[in-house]
């Protein structure tokens, strides 16, 4: 098995307050790249609904999939009448998942590296809005 190295987080930019299931995001994901992009979504309600396990390569960060885990959250725009724009939009359920989850996947995989996905070189995405070297 691959080892896993990284763990990177995104969000699906989706508009504030709007309830995407996991299961749409994943959807969504097949359509655009054949497959699950993300291990982990996670709902508004702060549930993480697994969407790949961690021996298969996610579809997340172009070029930077191998041993790569990506756990993405619903939300990461504003609402559609205020243009979309990129924010953080995380709900206090969802900030607690993410931070168990990162501690899991830390505390399985000792020196995995966690990132934002804007933290990756070469992309110029706000994904996922916000800083994870310091929240997370
Ligand atoms: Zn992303």
């Amino acid at each position: 098995m691959t080892p896993i190295t990284h763990l990177t987080i995104h969000c699906a930019a989706t508009p504030e307050g709007r309830d995407n299931s996991a299961a749409e995001v994943t959807r969504w994901d097949i359509q655009r790249f054949g497959q699950a992009s993300y291990h982990w979504v996670v709902e508004l309600d702060g549930d993480a609904i697994r969407t790949l396990r961690d021996d298969q390569k996610g579809a997340h960060v172009a070029g930077h999939n191998t041993g790569n885990i990506g756990i993405c959250y619903v939300g990461g725009t504003s609402t559609l009448n205020t243009g979309a724009k990129p924010k953080d939009t995380r709900t206090p359920k969802q900030r607690e998942t993410l931070r168990r989850l990162v501690a899991e996947y830390r505390a399985k995989y000792p020196g995995i590296i966690v990132l934002g996905h804007r933290d990756w070189p070469g992309v110029s995405k706000a994904c996922p809005i916000f800083d994870v070297k310091t929240a997370l």
